[in-house]
């Protein structure tokens, strides 16, 4: 198990977060004794909005056998969904296709109940292995309590392994819904980000409530909201878990809108 200090900048997709103790686990003997101690699970952090002063906690990342696997066996929580994604298209198996695009690791993409307007990676569950204290078990995705981006994994519940669920399907048909899910993201920005900052409230879309409230295009140091998606906040190079947060307060000021992203750390001046 490898150990390190390092700035949970280069370990989000926002490109935000101060100092943090890094915890690589290879194998269950290193969770056991990675979890020994009060703990943080980091997936791809692209859901996160990281404090400049970064976390006490462990922060666990999954390696190892923990980030392997096969696409039709049990596959590692620590590796990447869109190598998954790519991989089933290739294999004719279909069931992976709404998740196209979304930069998850398959663990943090099953806590948050990573979709798209074409699907949930719900849907394509068929067995979840979860590491809750000190114990390795396997559930159903029913047992999971998968909504709108979120779960009902318990504080401190570690998602492990998953299967999927997959279906034979001709490649070329595949191809076309990805074809189209491609399509409807093509409006997202392509600077630094942690995706949409709000949730959707039911029947409307954060994103054309702040663009309606003039929101869209507006920085604070070095963080902005983007002109071409205004529920994400783009970072322009250097930008801080406080000017992030100062947006993130402008628009809640404004709209009741309830966070997608996680905090982590103290990110209130
Ligand atoms: C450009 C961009 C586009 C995006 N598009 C979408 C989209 O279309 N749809 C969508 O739903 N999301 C989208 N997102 C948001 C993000 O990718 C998802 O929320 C994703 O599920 C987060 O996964 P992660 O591995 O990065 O988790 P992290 O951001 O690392 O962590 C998120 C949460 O999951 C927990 N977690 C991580 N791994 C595990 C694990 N193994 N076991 C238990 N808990 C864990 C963390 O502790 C934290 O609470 C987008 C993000 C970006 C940057």
């Amino acid at each position: 198990m490898e150990v390190k200090r390092v700035l949970l900048k280069d370990y989000t997709t926002l490109g935000v977060g101060g100092p943090a103790e890094l915890w690589i686990v290879e194998n269950e003997d290193d969770l056991l004794r990675a979890t020994e101690a009060p703990y943080r699970v980091l997936g791809n952090g692209s859901n996160l909005l990281v404090s400049d002063q970064g976390v006490r906690e462990r922060v666990i990342k999954l390696g190892g056998v923990f980030a392997e696997g096969e696409l039709t066996g049990w596959v590692g929580a620590g590796s990447l969904l869109p190598l998954w994604v790519q991989e089933a298209a290739r294999a004719g198996l279909s069931g992976l296709e709404p998740l196209l695009g979304i930069p998850a690791s398959v663990g943090g993409a099953v806590r948050m109940n990573a979709g798209t307007r074409f699907g949930e990676i719900k849907d394509a569950l068929a067995e979840v292995e979860v590491y809750h204290r000190g114990k390795l078990e396997r559930l159903p995705p029913e047992a999971l309590g998968l909504g709108y981006r979120r779960s009902a994994l318990p504080p401190g519940a570690i998602v492990t392994r998953v299967r999927f669920d997959l279906k034979k399907a001709p490649r070329e048909a595949i191809a076309a819904r990805m074809a189209e899910v491609d399509a409807a993201r093509k409006r997202q920005p392509k600077r630094k980000s942690a995706g949409c900052a709000f949730k959707n409230p039911p029947g409307d879309a954060a994103g054309r409530l702040i663009d309606q409230a003039g929101f869209k295009g507006l920085q604070v140091g070095r963080a902005m909201i983007s002109p071409e998606h205004a529920n994400f906040v783009v970072n322009l190079g250097g930008a801080t878990a406080r000017e992030v947060w100062e947006l993130v307060k402008r628009v809640q000021n404004a709209l009741n809108l309830e966070l997608e992203w996680e905090i982590w750390g103290e990110v209130e001046p």
